[in-house]
């Protein structure tokens, strides 16, 4: 059995989010909130067939991670992973049309569940949606942590993220850049900037910077703002952090900055 977790970013932002991780046999989503039709499309380029997609994994119920799921469930029969508090959310939302009922599996956090070669756990993150996971999928020696959208990095959060060998964490947002743009609303400022908002550039590199583990091999930064940020923005100010370290953390790892309305390549992880 192959210890390669294949890992490709379909999308990444507040106008959708959706990523493939899977192995030569199979894979899964985690979140769905693009369109089906790209969805397909952008697995079918990477030579995936929706038709291997063994279940997606939902980590909020905000609607940039939703759109395609209830399609994506009940009309294309993909079983839906979440909390129950996030499938029942999911179904309360207006803008999903079509409801969950057939294809929803609801998890525990905290639980490993197992799927095709894979196990999989959720963990509580601190955001503002009904309820807010992080996902670690597992296989061989490999751990692949996701954790978007969290308004700062909680202690479950933490462990999981110092645990994996590779991760995708948010990186929402340059801290002056926000409190500077006059087309954000001071209230839409101070949600973003809470603890259960969205992380910051800043935030990221102060937890990269204390709490580096030399088994890091890929971090990828995801969810950056379109406005209040920029990829040579997030990667300079966590380089910027690390380089005042004693250690070289980017001697074995990678640091990738994932693109919001494009998709990867596929990375070997
Ligand atoms: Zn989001
Ligand atoms: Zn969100």
């Amino acid at each position: 059995m192959s210890t390669q977790i294949k890992f490709c970013s379909l999308a990444s932002g507040s106008s959708g989010n959706c990523y493939y991780v899977g192995n030569e046999k199979h894979g899964i989503l985690i979140d769905a909130g693009i369109g089906v039709r790209t969805i397909k499309k952008r697995l079918k380029d990477i030579g995936v067939a929706l038709e291997s997609i063994l279940g997606i994994f939902v980590t909020h119920d905000h609607f940039d991670h939703i759109a395609s799921i209830g399609v994506l469930g009940e009309i294309h029969h993909i079983p839906i992973f979440s909390t129950p508090e996030i499938l029942d959310g999911i179904n309360r939302c207006y803008k999903v049309t079509q409801k969950l009922q057939h294809s929803k599996r609801p998890i525990a956090k905290n639980k490993i569940i197992e799927i095709g070669s894979f196990t999989i756990e959720a963990f509580s993150v601190s955001h503002d949606a009904s309820d807010c996971v992080g996902y670690t999928i597992c296989q061989g020696t490999k751990k692949f942590t996701i954790a978007t959208d969290l308004g700062y990095i909680n202690t479950e959060a933490a462990q999981h993220l110092m645990n994996a060998t590779s991760f995708v964490v948010e990186s929402n947002y340059d801290e002056q850049t926000l409190l500077e743009n006059p087309s954000y609303p001071t209230y839409l400022k101070e949600r973003i900037l809470s603890n259960k908002g969205h992380l910051s550039n800043h935030a990221l590199a102060e937890f990269l910077s204390i709490n580096y583990q030399e088994h890091w091999q890929h971090i990828f930064l995801c969810h950056l703002s379109k406005e209040n940020n920029s990829p040579e923005c997030a990667l300079s100010t966590i380089e910027k952090k690390i380089a005042h370290q004693r250690f070289n953390l980017w001697t074995n790892c990678t640091l990738i900055a994932l693109p919001r309305t494009t998709p990867t390549e596929v990375f070997i992880i």
